[in-house]
């Protein structure tokens, strides 16, 4: 993951405090796994439980594949904050992960400051044998 990735993702989460962001990862796919180069912010649909949930919204979905085809990049995954929890995967986390193959990024904020950072990769061929892997973030320029 770029080290300006990395830093958009942190920076969106403190942002948003004490509500929870939400956004794509685009990048290359590479044998050690993605390569992340670009992070896309995406509005929380989830006004209701903002705080605890988020959705991007399928046309802002769509507009993100579109962005990211442009630049001849793939959706590597998702990233979204949890304010004042850690940054483990939830049920809901997993209930509503679908991309297989792709990292889901979580940024534990506390009182408004990024914490811990984690990835977690959706690994499995179908949506029954899905589980996340951690898998560790490797900083590049
Ligand atoms: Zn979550």
């Amino acid at each position: 993951m770029t080290q300006a990735a990395y830093d958009s993702v942190r920076a969106h989460s403190e942002e948003t405090y004490p509500y929870e962001c939400c956004g794509a990862l685009v990048g290359k796919s590479t044998p050690q796994g993605w390569r992340v180069t670009g992070a896309m912010r995406a509005g929380n649909t989830r006004t209701d439980s903002a705080h605890n949930r988020y959705s991007i919204a399928p046309l802002e979905l769509v507009r993100i594949e579109r962005e990211a085809r442009r630049q001849g990049l793939d959706i590597a995954g998702f990233y979204h904050s949890h304010p004042d929890h850690p940054a483990q995967w939830s049920g809901t986390d997993f209930a509503e992960a679908h991309w297989l193959g792709c990292s889901y990024v979580i940024t534990e904020v506390a009182q408004g400051k990024a914490i811990v950072t984690n990835s977690f990769l959706l690994t499995g061929l179908t949506e029954e044998e899905k589980h996340f892997v951690q898998e560790q973030i490797l900083l590049e320029d």
